[in-house]
């Protein structure tokens, strides 16, 4: 039907992909097409010729990325009715056209069945980062198709340098770049439930900001009025302005990295009445949570992923204890604790069970107020469990 390029599987190896697995692990390759180049678009077939699914062929572990399961042609309508669907999953969720919050991930990789590539949109700004080469090879149809589909977006921007294997950078001389662009900045102010914030995709974290904690961000504002919050690992101060907007008495925003902590300063301009009761800290979070007194009535704690790989999961479990176990200490009793793990290789259970271990280490009385996840717009692939990788409990301690 189609001269794509194929990859034979050894016999027994189709089971994960009968299963709608998105991946190809090296080890179940018996040949491959001699001209395949990586980067390229490749049916999977089976031992015995049947075909499986459709992905990129990439050199390594991972070595295809699966996007289709169903034998047709891949060209530039696909990916436009691809992209359509994950728009229009957008629009029913509330995300289009929505002045209140047009802050929101478009495309989550293997969520939307597009492992290597997500897009995330801020107002009028589309940014895009490829973890894989074959979806990079795809960025001039995305961005075309982007335009098509939502015609208020002024900027699309490729911040692939940090995502995209190294060699890949060097032999095309990669950069961040604008792929499209009709406004005349570098940032746009964007909106979460009518919490503005100013978007610097250029210098900031990521593609500029951590949307998946949008909903947990509402939940701890409802939660804030008249409380004295810590927002630890805070990054721009997205929890911070959810809390200084929703009445916090005071609220304490500490990042190590100085570079997010004037982030959170322009955020703060952004509030209309003037701010004298928040606190900017430049610091280690485990150093300052040591020595808290114990008057914060709300912490958050939401570092970056202590283990991005199996083999330090321990050493990152034993890091989320300690810090855990020091903040459930120092709260003051009564007190509201919100803690995270963005680590995709702990699981619910896992990160449960550690925070279980910090509690008994602490020795305080604590109950469970909310289990937490990442948001509707970062949908988890159910054949794909690794995508699911934010988890959060809300923790009262007496
Ligand atoms: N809560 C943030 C996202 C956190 S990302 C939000 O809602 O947007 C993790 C942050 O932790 C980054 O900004 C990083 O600079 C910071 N960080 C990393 N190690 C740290 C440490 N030891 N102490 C304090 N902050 C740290």
């Amino acid at each position: 039907m189609t001269n794509i390029k194929q990859i034979r599987l050894k016999p027994t190896k189709e089971k994960s992909i009968l299963r709608f697995h998105p991946w190809v692990f090296s080890g179940a390759i018996k040949d491959i097409d001699s001209d395949i180049k990586e980067g390229d678009i490749v049916e999977v077939i089976s031992n015995k010729g049947r075909y499986l699914a459709t992905g990129h062929y990439q050199i390594g572990t991972i070595s295809v990325r699966i996007f289709e399961f169903k034998q047709q042609e891949i060209n530039e309508k696909y990916w436009a009715t691809k992209i359509a669907d994950a728009i229009s999953l957008r629009k029913d969720l509330g995300f289009i056209n929505n002045k209140e919050t047009n802050i929101f991930r478009l495309i989550h990789a293997e969520g939307d069945e597009m492992p290597g590539c997500i897009i995330d949109i801020y107002n009028t700004a589309a940014i895009v980062q490829f973890h894989s080469y074959g979806m990079w090879k795809l960025r001039k149809t995305f961005s075309k198709i982007i335009q098509n589909l939502l015609p208020n977006i002024e900027y699309i921007f490729d911040k692939s340098l940090g995502t995209l294997p190294e060699k890949f950078i060097l032999e095309n001389s990669i950069k961040n770049d604008y792929l499209f662009k009709t406004g005349n900045k570098n940032e746009v102010i964007a909106s979460e439930y009518n919490n503005l914030f100013k978007i610097d995709w250029i210098n900031g974290q990521k593609t500029g900001f951590f949307i998946d904690q949008r909903e947990n961000r509402e939940l701890l504002g409802q939660l804030s009025k008249n409380k004295k919050v810590l927002n630890t690992f805070c990054y721009s101060g997205g929890f911070s302005i959810f809390a200084l907007n929703s009445g916090a008495k005071e609220v304490y925003s500490l990042d190590s990295s100085k570079k997010a902590i004037d982030l959170v300063e322009k955020n703060i301009e952004l509030i209309n009445n003037k701010v004298g009761n928040h606190v900017s800290i430049v610091a280690d979070a485990m150093d300052y949570i040591k020595n808290l007194k114990e008057d914060f009535d709300i912490i958050v704690l939401d570092p970056p992923a202590f283990a991005k790989h199996q083999k330090v999961r321990h050493k990152a479990i034993q890091g989320y204890k300690r810090l855990n176990a020091r903040a459930i200490e120092q709260i003051k009793p009564g007190g509201i604790l919100f803690t995270f793990s963005c680590s995709q290789v702990i699981d619910k259970e896992l990160f449960r069970h550690t925070i279980l271990s910090a509690a008994i280490n602490a020795g305080r009385s604590v109950k469970i107020l909310h289990q937490l996840h990442q948001p509707a717009d970062h949908p988890v692939n159910i054949y794909h469990p690794e995508s699911e990788y934010l988890k959060g409990l809300v923790l009262k301690i007496y």
